[in-house]
């Protein structure tokens, strides 16, 4: 058999959207089984995310070029897949991290060897038996089990894969880099954060309180763009941080089969040690515990590994609460009073993933997303996901973009292709 068609590539993405729809209860459970998260996953994500993809597939094309000296040479681009992909992904949200990257494999006509994380690998392996079910041929998307120092590195040190696509933690990314000098790999890397949620006091403050709230407690802290530094206004600070403790209080944590449940568990009990461990760090760092600051062990949850939503107050720029990546349900509230002064302070991170600002004023809002250092700057919102729009890092989050055109470029080689005519 041949290389797929564009056509029949596309054609076989908008089959596996029918067949995810057809499994979708049942992939959402698994991700709920294997780590957590409250049940139910966003459809517009997940298939919204693969027709984008599937559209894409018909029309990526090359330029014609008329170069510097058009009567002598003419040339065009050819764009051709990258060849064998490597996908290493975290276990966050499996059934997303894995359609993140099989969208653009698909499309774009690249191979897939994909390793889900050793705590969630059952939605990837139910995925790989989907698209075996609809026709693809073995061989083609490969679903590999394993640890990371083993099969992840396998994957990352392999001479005949060409690029790796890696979703995780800056210490396996930097790893990653590394093993991808062997062969000069291409990669994309799309690492962890400490985004800055900007609040001014001219904001909508019930709206932005929300937001605030749930840009980090969503997933139980589990995102990597999560927006765990909120800077806030001088003359609005203790009335909103109020506002976001009282919502931290209120939210339903539990089991994530329990449909009113809002705030999962942590992913495990490692998971649990650490952000535990950022709570005492967190008070002894001499910041003010508003709301949760602790595990939840009452009944059935003293089982699991379920933290309260935490809000601390009074936060320095400079404590490890406010530095260093917690992957857990805690939210630094930090003052500010003058515009220049926050835009320093949001940027002042060695990390570069998101960043949100709440105004009502749009020249206020359009000047600061100039000078924000990051690759998704949200207004009045926070965590908008759409299959149209890159997603990636500045600095030490990462390179290359994920979602949108931009990501399926990064799956495909650029031929330069020059004949001359004079
Ligand atoms: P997290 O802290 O979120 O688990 P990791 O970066 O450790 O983040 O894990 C993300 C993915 O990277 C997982 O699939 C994991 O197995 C994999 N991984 C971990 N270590 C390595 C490594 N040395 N080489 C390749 N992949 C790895």
């Amino acid at each position: 058999m041949g290389p797929f068609t564009p056509f029949e590539r596309q054609e076989l993405i908008l089959k596996f959207c029918d067949a995810i729809e057809a499994n979708w209860d049942e992939l959402c459970l698994l991700d709920t089984l294997e780590m957590g998260a409250p049940y139910g996953r966003s459809r517009r994500e997940i298939i919204g995310r693969l027709r984008f993809c599937a559209g894409l597939a018909t029309a990526l094309h090359g330029e014609t070029i008329a170069t510097s000296v058009p009567g002598e040479a003419f040339a065009y681009t050819l764009k051709e897949p990258v060849g064998v992909v490597g996908a290493i992904i975290p276990w966050n949200g499996p059934l997303p991290a894995t359609i993140w990257k099989l969208g653009p494999v698909l499309a774009t006509g690249c191979a897939l060897v994909l390793k889900p994380a050793e705590e969630a690998s059952l939605t990837a392996l139910r995925l790989g038996e989907l698209l075996l079910d609809i026709g693809l041929p073995p061989g083609v998307i490969n679903i590999v089990t394993g640890f990371g120092e083993t099969a992840g590195a396998a994957i990352a040190n392999h001479p005949d894969v060409d690029k790796v696509a890696f979703t995780g933690s800056n210490e396996t990314g930097r790893h990653i880099v590394r093993a991808s000098a062997s062969n000069m790999k291409r990669l994309s890397l799309e690492l962890g954060g400490k985004s800055p949620h900007i609040i001014f006091a001219d904001a909508d403050l019930e709206a932005a309180a929300r937001s605030a709230a749930m840009g980090v407690f969503a997933n139980s802290g589990q995102v990597c763009c999560a927006g765990t530094r909120v800077f806030i206004e001088k003359p609005i600070y203790d009335e909103f941080v109020a506002r976001v403790a009282e919502i931290a209080r209120h939210l339903k944590v539990g089991n994530g089969l329990d449909p009113a449940t809002e705030i999962g568990p942590l992913v495990s009990g490692q998971q649990l040690d650490r952000v535990v461990g950022y709570l005492d760090i967190g008070k002894r760092e001499g910041a003010e515990v508003l709301a949760g600051g602790g595990r939840l062990t009452e009944g059935a949850l003293g089982k699991g590994f379920f933290v309260q939503p935490t809000v601390f107050a009074n936060v320095g720029d400079s404590m490890r609460i406010a530095t260093e990546e917690i992957f857990g349900p805690v939210l630094s509230a930090i003052p500010f009073t003058e515009f220049d002064e926050v835009v320093a302070r949001a940027n002042d991170t060695r990390f570069g993933l998101a960043a949100g600002v709440w105004t009502r004023d749009l020249s206020k809002a359009h000047r600061i997303a100039a000078r924000i250092r990051a690759g998704s700057v949200w207004i009045n919102c926070y965590n908008i996901f759409d299959a149209a729009l890159p997603f990636g890092g500045y600095r030490e989050s990462g390179y290359g973009r994920e979602s949108g055109i931009q990501q399926l470029e990064e799956y495909m080689q650029v031929k330069a292709v020059t004949i001359q005519v004079g």
